[in-house]
C-alpha cells in the first residue's frame, strides 16, 4: 500500500510506501505547536519526494537534528526529515498534508515536546 500528500499549491508531492497510518502524533513544542502538525514518522527508504526539491526552502532550529523542509510559494510544511532516537534516518510525514487521510479517524498521541 501506498498514500501520497502534496503542499497546498501543489509544487511539493510525496508519496509513502505502507499502510496508511491510524496515528498521529501532536506535539506541544514551540515549534508544532505553531504550524499543528499531526505527524507519521516513517522510514526515510519508504519515502519519496515526487516532485517539488527545488521549491523546498529548509527551516532548522534548536540542534538542527530535523530539516522541516516547506514549500516556499505557499508555506505548507508536508514533511521533515531527521534520525530517530537511535541514529535512523526518518521521515516526519504531516498528515494534514495527505487529503486521504480522514483526519478525525486518527488516533492522536499527545507528545509533550514543550518540556524535552
Ligand atoms: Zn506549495
Amino acid at each position: 500500500m501506498s498514500y501520497e500528500g502534496s503542499c497546498h499549491c501543489g509544487a511539493v508531492a510525496f508519496r509513502v510506501d505502507g499502510d496508511v497510518p491510524t496515528e498521529a502524533m501532536s506535539c506541544n513544542c514551540s515549534h508544532c505547536r505553531r504550524k499543528g502538525f499531526l505527524l507519521s514518522f516513517v522510514p526515510i527508504d519508504t519515502f519519496s519526494l515526487v516532485t517539488g526539491d527545488e521549491a523546498l526552502t529548509d527551516y532548522l532550529f534548536n540542534k538542527h537534528a530535523i530539516a522541516h523542509r516547506f514549500c516556499a510559494t505557499c508555506g505548507c510544511q508536508p514533511f521533515g526529515v531527521g534520525k530517530g532516537p537511535d541514529g535512523t534516518e526518518m521521515a516526519a510525514v504531516n498528515l494534514r498534508c495527505v487529503p486521504s487521510i480522514d483526519l478525525d479517524s486518527l488516533t492522536v498521541q499527545k507528545v509533550d515536546g514543550a518540556s524535552f
